[in-house]
């Protein structure tokens, strides 16, 4: 709720930042904060329309797309801003995540949408601040109603071990013991990825083609060889993500006649000398030449022309935004959205509607949009006094088995027992 006031302009927004928004507002009449058919009729017993977007609850037109942001901030994550991550989902019931820093799989939580849905993950670049969630995602969705593998889309690097299918790779195998630890107790079928790597060379090159969604990638220029940026085009509608990048001729050339481009925007320099501790020597280098700072991405926004520029990868508070709008807005005077987490942009081709989301902290799994299935031979696994477990699960050793203590079957035979008159089934308890 705090940041649903800070962004649409109640108390403890920076002046600039007000003054940015009706800019925006005023300048471009094709760019509104409030929808027209929506004017409210003012009653006191009558719910009016609010400006909110509460997840779950609006429907997606067929020729809409919509833009939520679920990490717009910065490698060290905090509580009100994840790392890197925006979910792009069409009006076709296509859903692509473009990054998925650190933090960002709490925020995808929050949206209550069938993991089922959050399959297609394309990585920018391989930065924690970028993909530093997609363990959570493959664990967490695959045990909370993913039935597949988790798709994932990335570019090579310069040598093998710089690419994202190593890093995917690595990550996997890191869950081991975890992975290893589930097989036979649930329904394994998400627990897999298929890593989709292309050439981080390739300019403009269609990555992803299906269900009338072309997605290209094209390189950037970041830290060492390797990051990319993508475009989405779907309907007419073209989107365009840039991770991390120094401003770049290729971003001019591909992002031109978008209706959403993303690129980043760095903290300015003397916030990061004053509030991240930086030499002065470092913030120079890190804030304007490893990445774009917010008078250069002015430049690139006054040079592709968006009908929306979005800005992130910055702490978006009360002492850093005017900061950041100011700088921008010395080189850009156009439709700007100085980024957020849970900012949500509708686009169709007549409107971009910029709001807040309000949002479910406490969520469990949403509604699964395949059924699950038990596992195999579910009376047998862990305790089976089997040696050749007809399931995949792997059993304790004679050792950690003899410490279990039995004075918990009988409270354990009534869960069972419970279960069984309740679903009408019988579920045989594991014998030990
Ligand atoms: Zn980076
Ligand atoms: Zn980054």
């Amino acid at each position: 709720m705090r940041k649903m006031l800070m962004s649409i302009g109640g108390s403890g927004v920076a002046m600039g930042a007000v003054i940015g928004l009706y800019l925006a507002v005023a300048e471009v009449p094709l760019v509104s904060t409030a929808h027209a058919e929506e004017t409210p009729k003012v009653s006191p017993v009558l719910a009016r329309p609010r400006d909110t977007y509460y997840p779950n609850t609006e429907d997606l037109a067929k020729d809409e797309m919509r833009v939520i942001a679920c990490g717009t901030g910065m490698p060290t994550t905090r509580a009100a801003q994840a790392a890197a991550c925006f979910l792009v989902e069409l009006g076709n019931g296509d859903k692509f995540i473009f990054d998925i820093g650190s933090g960002s799989a709490e925020r995808l939580s929050s949206l209550q949408i069938p993991y089922d849905y959050l399959d297609k993950i394309f990585i920018g670049h391989l930065h924690g601040d970028h993909f530093g969630s997609l363990g959570e995602l493959f664990i967490g969705g695959g045990l909370m109603g993913r039935h597949k593998p988790l798709q994932i889309w990335g570019p090579t690097g310069p040598t093998p071990e710089l690419g994202t299918a190593y890093a995917v790779d690595k990550m996997v195998e890191m869950y081991t013991w975890d992975l290893a630890g589930r097989a036979g107790l649930v329904d394994f079928r998400g627990f897999k990825v298929d890593v989709h790597e292309f050439d981080y060379k390739a300019e403009n090159a269609v990555i992803y083609e299906e269900n009338g969604v072309t997605i290209r990638s094209f390189p950037a220029i970041h830290s060492i060889d390797g990051p990319v940026s993508f475009t989405l085009e779907w309907n007419g509608l073209k989107f365009v993500f840039g991770s991390d990048t120094y401003p770049n001729t290729w971003f001019l050339e591909y992002a031109k006649d978008a209706d959403l481009v993303i690129h980043e925007c760095f903290v300015a320099v003397p916030d990061i000398v004053s509030k991240l501790g930086f030499t002065p020597e470092s913030a120079l280098l890190v804030g304007t030449q490893i990445h774009t700072a917010p008078e250069a991405f002015g430049k690139v926004m006054s040079a592709i022309k968006p009908r929306m520029a979005i800005a992130y990868h910055f702490f978006k508070d009360w002492d850093t935004t005017a900061q950041v709008h100011d700088r921008i807005r010395k080189t850009y005077d156009g439709p700007l959205s100085l980024a957020d987490d849970f900012m949500v942009w509708n686009v169709t081709k007549d409107d971009i509607r910029v709001r807040m989301a309000v949002v479910e902290e406490e969520t469990w799994s949403p509604p699964a949009a395949s059924p699950a299935e038990p596992p195999k031979d579910a009376d047998k696994v862990q305790f089976s006094k089997d040696t050749g477990v007809p399931s995949d699960a792997m059993v304790y050793s004679d050792f950690i088995k003899g410490g279990s203590w039995d004075g918990v079957d009988e409270v354990l035979r009534g869960v069972y027992k419970e279960a069984s008159e309740a679903l009408g089934k019988e579920f045989k308890y594991p014998e030990k």
